[in-house]
């Protein structure tokens, strides 16, 4: 097995994610399968109960596991599907060792962080290498060199380089070259932190520099010579609108030959997909306007992937898509909503909690559905719909969720087995379910099947008993689970394209594998642009 370990210094936020998901997507396409593996220096035992204003969006993996957005990077640019074993955090290797050392497993030894600590580290690693049928695994090192927190995973790497082949091992650092205000380039920042890696006994192969604009040569061999690398390891990363771009840019700064030279890989393929798709995407100049009503919209990173799959959609259908942020408690003190939406050709509602700001994407909704603009509802945003159809459609004028509030008509409510629940992360209902589609529905349409498999992340559901009171006047459930009683999909009949989903389709989208669902919303937006204009 050969491993590739990136780590990040001078400050986080760099793009280590995208980087490292950046060198698998040309790994993979020079031929060869990989693995990527994320360590998070934090206690969480997974970012299921973190708040995204922190580090960005949860995301959820097919089985359920919650967390970090980098796995969604990896997933989307590596197109693998990863499991609770492609995320360690400090909390999941302190609470194995302490459960061992209490079942008596460590025969009476001292239990500490060399070696006990460092070799869970190594073991966890080294297994999930193992049973893939990768040839090459990928591990990012959460926060920046020097934290006390990354302090074990960086000495398990340590370790494991000494452990492994000298072309089995290399080291990835990732650092920033700052820009005076007179346009020169600063490289101090990045060789503390190549002195920071080396006093912990690690030497970089690789550096990528992440800097404003491109590096020339000269800056490239001063870095080089002081932190005691090759020139043409030294890599220039600047900045790119387009995310996807940054594998093309890598490559064409040579970082793939000295990877491959050092590895002693062959190139076993070139599949040029990728940059075919980077290409055609930057050659779109056609343009919809969606906006989106939530309330993280201060940090765009809260809702990364619903992000990345209207990319993928609008690439597909050959347009741009701009998101138009709109913090839904600014509908709520407004009396005429209609001005943050005259510019808008498609309204989106995403995932959410808790009861600031709800009232506010309500109001959204029932302007969606009035105006007969494109709505995708996803999740919280799917309940507010049902809410929205209960109140207006069906008369029940104080429906709501008890997430939200007390209420005569809990038409969300909780599940019996979600209720008393002591424990709160990993207990939601999570990632991968099977969803019914009904026949001659817009989600038929949509999905050209019958049954799918999206992926969850909620507590709260449809309450049964108010199926039949709401489904009336082309509102109807299109999707349920296998017993029929679990609501997962809302489509209103008569409207332009009215569908939302008690699922999450966005954290399936791939580039070049858009998102049902995502791909029909573009499709509606497109068609609406058109009509008006
Ligand atoms: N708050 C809602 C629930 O827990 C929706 C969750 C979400 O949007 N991810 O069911």
């Amino acid at each position: 097995m050969k491993y590739i370990v990136v780590t990040g210094g001078v400050m986080s936020g760099l793009g280590k994610g995208i980087t490292m998901a950046s060198i698998g997507r040309i790994l993979k396409n020079k031929g060869y399968e990989v693995i990527p593996i994320k360590i998070d220096p934090y206690i969480n035992i997974d970012a299921g109960t973190m708040n995204p204003y922190q580090h960005g969006e949860v995301y959820v993996l097919g089985d359920g596991t919650e967390v970090d957005l980098d796995l969604g990077h990896y997933e989307r640019f590596m197109d693998v599907e990863l499991t609770r074993e492609h995320n360690i955090t400090t909390g999941v290797v302190y609470s194995a060792v302490i459960e061992r050392e209490r079942r008596g497993e460590y025969l009476g030894q001292t239990v500490q962080i060399i070696p006990h600590i460092t070799d869970e580290i190594k073991t966890r690693i080294r297994r999930v290498a193992d049973k893939s049928d990768a040839a090459i695994c990928l591990i990012e090192i959460g926060g920046t060199v020097g934290d006390i927190e990354s302090m074990p995973f960086l000495e398990a790497v340590r370790q494991m380089h000494c452990e492994e082949e000298e072309s089995d091992f290399i080291l990835v650092h990732l650092t920033l070259v700052p820009f005076t205000t007179l346009g020169e380039p600063k490289t101090k920042p990045t060789q503390h932190s190549v002195k920071a890696l080396r006093e912990l006994g690690l030497q970089p192969d690789i550096i990528v520099c992440r800097s404003r604009e491109a590096l020339n040569d000269t800056v490239k061999r001063k870095i080089a010579m002081f932190c005691n690398v090759k020139p043409e390891a030294v890599i220039s990363a600047p900045d790119t609108d387009d995310i996807y771009e940054v594998p093309l840019l890598l490559e064409r700064e040579g970082i793939a030959t000295y990877i491959m030279n050092r590895l002693r890989l062959k190139v076993l393929r070139n599949d040029l997909k990728w940059s075919e798709m980077v290409e055609r995407s930057r050659a779109i100049t056609d343009n919809i306007k969606v906006a989106i009503v939530g309330k993280y919209t201060g940090l765009e990173d809260s809702y990364l992937s619903i992000k990345e799959a209207m990319k993928h959609a609008a690439t597909e259908m050959g347009c741009k898509v701009e998101p138009k942020w709109i913090e839904s408690e600014n509908l709520e003190s407004s009396e005429d909503i209609s001005v943050f939406f005259g510019d808008v050709h498609g309204v989106l509602v995403p995932g959410g909690f808790g009861v600031r700001g709800a009232e506010g994407k309500i109001k959204a909704i029932e302007y969606a559905r009035a105006n007969k603009i494109p709505f995708l509802g996803l999740c919280f945003g799917f309940q507010l719909a049902v809410i929205e159809a209960a109140r207006h459609i069906a008369g029940l004028e104080d429906a709501n969720s008890t997430e939200l509030g007390e209420t005569q008509h809990p038409v969300i409510d909780l599940q019996p087995e979600q209720k008393n629940l002591s424990l709160k992360g990993g207990t939601m209902r999570l990632g991968d379910y099977e969803i019914f589609i009904r026949a001659d529905t817009l989600a038929e349409r949509v999905y050209g099947s019958k049954k799918i498999i999206e992926r969850h992340r909620h507590r709260y559901e449809v309450n049964p008993d108010y199926i039949d009171l709401i489904e009336q006047k082309g509102v109807v459930f299109s999707g349920t689970d296998r017993s029929g009683l679990r609501m997962e999909i809302l489509e209103v009949e008569g409207h332009p394209f009215f569908f939302a989903t008690q699922f999450h389709p966005e954290f399936k989208s791939r580039p070049g594998k858009p998102s049902p669902p995502f791909r029909a919303f573009v499709e509606a937006a497109m068609r609406y642009r058109d009509e008006r204009t």
